[in-house]
Formats: structure tokens, C-alpha cells, sequence
């Protein structure tokens, strides 16, 4: 654990997702008692959960530094290069070297690695910091009067204070915002989260190409209205791989679900006119989850009027499926959260720490958000004066030898990145902390010895007229 809190106080996090585990390993690492409620057991999540995840610098330099490389490392690899190609017809863009001054900059490292894998890290430092995760658990009603929550069950738990981390369809967040934001959001394109195993890619001639690269490689297709992902991980010899396409012909309920079990017949559908490495990875992918893509706008309000619940993760930023910066900014809320709550000396802090969170988190997360639209923008950019530009011009750098993303109208897209992976998240806090929150603790002192003075004043005079 790292510093103790003054006062110890109860949090129930609902949801023990990716957001809700970092959650309870933050708080536990600073003293606080920490219940989270999930609503499947562990075997569900690992039969729901098989595809890859991103995990970019600014949030493996926090997991590293809660104690967790050893164990991450053993699930992911580490990548240090990607390498552009044309959707339709494979044609070689051009490739980008993760640079090793920008990695230095950043503190961290991209790691790849199964979602499955990353939860379970999670899950078991949450434990072994002494959190308690309840499987099963599933919330139906929560408030932020005499902080409580009601299961599915009829069983009714009180706390000190509720984080909604139960994702981007979240009962906390509806509790609080007062309608459901992600089902009054249309959806722009669907994504497709699969795996495909290594074995089966080795033996394919076409698809050794993947396997000549370097590990490390992550290979990007930019397609019209259309994109592709495919990474190794770490763990198992598998590639993770992720599409984005259009939605399906209107009539068709295009469900949005992790949980995967897909006809991979109809991934392959949705695929439409691609390279044939592309549709061979789908001939031997697994079944795979479908998720819509949308683009929703800023939540206004992540605290309740009680001052006792907040939302965190999906829950109060829904990014697009399948987002690099998806699970970094749960586990950024985590780090910023926890380190405001190792300030906490009395519960009348509680409502301003809340709000404080939702201050320090919210600006970055909504242009990490718009960031990543704009990303996915950029990589499925409809056919067009404008595609044909951006590949002209990383063709360009291809011919001068240079990275992709090196210069020109795409290093924005570079320079991006860096501002985002050198962010550090719990120095936020920490600045917050020194700016406002004691400023904020000296006033309120002040005003107490003031009161304390006029009530000795009041009781001298009385006593002299006595
Ligand atoms: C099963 C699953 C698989 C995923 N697989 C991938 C993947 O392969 N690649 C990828 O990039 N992203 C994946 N994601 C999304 C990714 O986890 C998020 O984008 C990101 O990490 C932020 O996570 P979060 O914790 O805020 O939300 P989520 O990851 O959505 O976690 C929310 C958690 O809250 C639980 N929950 C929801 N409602 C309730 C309730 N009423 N009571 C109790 N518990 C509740 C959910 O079961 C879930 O475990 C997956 C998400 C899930 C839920």
C-alpha cells in the first residue's frame, strides 16, 4: 500500500470490469474498504471475453507502477511498430516505428495482450490488495441518499460512497443523468472483436507474412467506410483481431454485445470488398462479439446531488468500440480517484473530492474521446479527394524512407499520441490536491478558529455583564 488515509471509509464499485477492478486496487493501495459488485461469475467473463486489448504508455506506466509489470508482462507482448496497408486491395502503405525517444518520454510501453488476460491481473491484485469482489452480484437500483444499492436479490448494501464503473450501459450512470445516454445515441458502424489462431496462420503461405514481421508488429488496414486491427499477443499464440465496418442492411437488429458468439458467417459478410489476407483471417477466426460503434456526446453530470455517487470508466466517457485509449482511461479515472480520496480526513470532503474527480477527468477524457473518433475517422475515411491525400502523402514518406506518421498532415495524428501517452494521471491529483483541495482545507479551518474566537468573545462579554 502506499500512503494511509487519515479516515477509512466503505466504497461499493459497481461492475468489475476493467474500470471497477483498477478502482478497487486504488483505493485499497491508500487504505480504503472496497466492495465490487459484478454481475456474471468468472467463467462467464472468460467464455464472454476473447478478444485483445491495447494498452497504451500512459496507462501501462500506472499499472507498472502499481506493482503489476511482472504480471503483465507474462500475458503481453510488447509492441514497437505497425504497419499500414489498403483494405481492399493490401497494398503496402508504409510502416511507423514506435520512437524510442517519444517511448521514453512517455514513461511506458504499448503492451497487447488477451482482455481476458488483463481483467484477470486485475482481478487478482484486487484481491491480494484486500478488495472484495463479489461474482453474480447484479445491481438493479441505486441511490446516493444514504448511499445504497439494491441486487437483483432483494439484498440491499449501504456505503459511504458508490462508483458506477459498470460500464457504457450503466444503471449508476442512468441513476444519475436520469435517462439512458448510450440507447439515445445512433450507432455509425459496427465492430467486430475476434481472435484467429497462430498455428493456423503459420500454416497458411498468404498469412506468413505476419509472422516474418517482427512480434512486435501491429498491422492497420484504412479501407472506404471500412478498417482493420490485428495484433499478437501475449499468452496464448493467437492474434487479436478487430473490424470496423458499416452497419447491416436497415431491418436487421445489429445487437451490442462483448459477449461474442457470433455467426462468424455474418462477420465475413460485413466485410465487403477486402484483400485476401484479410478474409483468410476471418475464414479461421473464432466466433466473434459485435459492438456498435457510437459516438456519444459528453455526460454533464458524473456526480449525484447528494454528493455520494459517481460514475467512472465507460460509464461516464463511452468511447468508440475497440478504442486504443479504451481501457487506459478506466484505469486513468482509477489512479486520479484514489489518489483524491488518500486526502480524506473528514466526510465533508467526500462531495468535493467527488466533484473534483469529475473536474480533473473530464476535459481529458472528452478529447481522448475526440481524439479517438477522429482516429477511427481518419483510418476508415470514406473513398474520396481525401483519402486519396492521406495516402498520397504517407506514401510519400514511405518513398523518403520515413515513418508513416512522421511529418505532414498525418503527424498531427503523431503528435496526438504523444500529448496523450506523457499525461500523468495521479500528478493531476496530487497538483489538484496542493492548488485547491488545501486551499480549500485552510479556508475551512480559518473559518472554524474565526467561529471559535466570535463564541469565546460572545462568552467573555456575556460572562462580564454577569
Ligand atoms: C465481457 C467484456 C469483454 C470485453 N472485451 C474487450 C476486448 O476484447 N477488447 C477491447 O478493446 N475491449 C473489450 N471490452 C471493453 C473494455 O473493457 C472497455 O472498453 C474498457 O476497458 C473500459 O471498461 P469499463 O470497466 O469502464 O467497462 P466494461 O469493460 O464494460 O465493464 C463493466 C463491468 O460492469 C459489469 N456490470 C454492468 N452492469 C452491472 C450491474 N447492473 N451490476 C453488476 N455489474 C454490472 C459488467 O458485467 C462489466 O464487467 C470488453 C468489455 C466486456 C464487459
Amino acid at each position: 500500500m502506499s500512503g494511509k488515509v487519515e479516515l477509512t471509509i466503505k466504497f461499493l464499485v459497481v461492475g468489475g470490469g476493467i474500470a471497477g477492478l483498477a478502482c478497487a486496487i486504488a483505493l485499497r493501495r491508500v487504505g480504503h474498504r472496497v466492495v465490487v459488485l459484478e454481475q456474471y461469475s468468472d467463467a462467464d467473463i472468460s467464455k464472454m471475453s476473447h478478444g485483445g486489448i491495447r494498452l497504451p504508455p500512459n496507462v501501462s506506466k500506472i499499472l507498472f507502477h502499481w506493482g503489476l509489470e511482472h504480471a503483465l508482462r507474462k500475458v503481453s507482448i510488447t509492441s514497437t511498430a505497425m504497419e499500414v496497408e489498403i483494405y481492399e486491395t493490401g497494398e503496402f502503405i508504409g510502416t511507423h516505428q514506435w520512437e524510442e525517444e517519444v517511448l521514453r518520454e512517455t514513461g511506458g510501453e504499448f503492451l497487447f495482450l488477451h482482455h481476458v488476460g488483463l481483467r484477470k491481473v486485475l482481478y487478482d491484485a484486487a484481491i491480494a490488495a484486500g478488495a472484495e469482489v463479489r461474482a453474480g452480484a447484479t445491481v438493479v437500483s441505486v441511490s446516493g441518499d444514504g448511499p445504497h444499492v439494491t441486487l437483483t436479490t432483494g439484498e440491499t448494501l449501504l456505503a459511504d460512497v458508490i462508483v458506477g464503473a459498470d460500464g457504457r450501459s450503466s444503471v449508476v450512470q442512468h441513476a444519475i443523468v436520469g435517462k439512458d445516454v448510450l440507447s439515445a445515441t445512433p450507432y455509425q458502424c459496427l465492430f467486430y472483436n475476434t481472435t484467429v489462431p497462430g498455428a493456423l496462420m503459420r500454416a497458411d503461405p498468404q498469412l506468413a507474412h505476419f509472422f516474418k514481421q517482427p512480434v512486435e508488429t501491429m498491422f492497420v488496414w484504412m479501407g472506404n467506410n471500412r478498417a482493420a486491427v490485428a495484433y499478437r499477443m501475449g499468452g496464448k499464440d493467437e492474434f487479436a483481431l478487430h473490424l470496423w465496418v458499416p452497419p447491416r442492411q436497415k431491418g436487421l437488429s445489429d445487437d451490442d454485445c462483448w459477449g461474442g458468439g457470433l455467426d462468424l458467417k455474418e462477420m465475413r459478410r460485413q466485410l465487403g470488398e477486402c484483400e485476401p489476407r484479410l478474409l483468410k483471417l476471418t475464414q479461421l477466426a473464432a466466433t466473434p462479439a459485435r459492438v456498435q460503434v457510437k459516438m456519444v456526446p459528453p455526460i454533464e453530470d458524473w456526480v449525484d446531488a447528494h454528493g455520494r455517487m459517481v460514475i467512472i470508466g465507460e460509464a461516464a466517457h463511452p468511447l468508440p468500440a475497440g478504442s486504443l485509449q479504451g481501457g487506459a482511461m478506466a484505469v486513468e479515472d482509477a489512479a486520479v480517484f484514489a489518489k483524491l480520496f488518500s486526502h480524506l480526513r473528514d466526510k465533508d470532503q467526500i462531495s468535493s473530492f467527488l466533484h473534483a474527480f469529475q473536474d480533473l477527468r473530464e476535459d481529458r477524457c472528452a478529447s481522448v474521446v475526440h481524439t479517438e473518433q477522429c482516429n477511427l475517422y481518419f483510418q476508415m475515411m470514406p473513398a474520396g479527394p481525401q483519402q486519396e491525400q492521406r495516402d498520397q502523402d504517407m506514401r510519400a514518406k514511405t518513398a523518403q524512407g520515413e515513418n508513416v506518421f512522421g511529418g505532414g498532415e498525418a503527424s498531427e495524428q503523431w503528435d496526438q499520441l504523444r500529448e496523450l501517452c506523457c499525461y500523468e494521471a495521479e500528478d493531476e491529483a496530487d497538483d489538484w490536491w496542493v492548488k485547491w483541495g488545501l486551499l480549500r482545507e485552510r479556508a475551512k479551518q480559518r473559518s472554524l478558529d474565526m467561529e471559535a474566537e466570535m463564541n469565546i468573545a460572545r462568552l467573555s462579554s456575556l460572562r462580564l455583564r454577569a
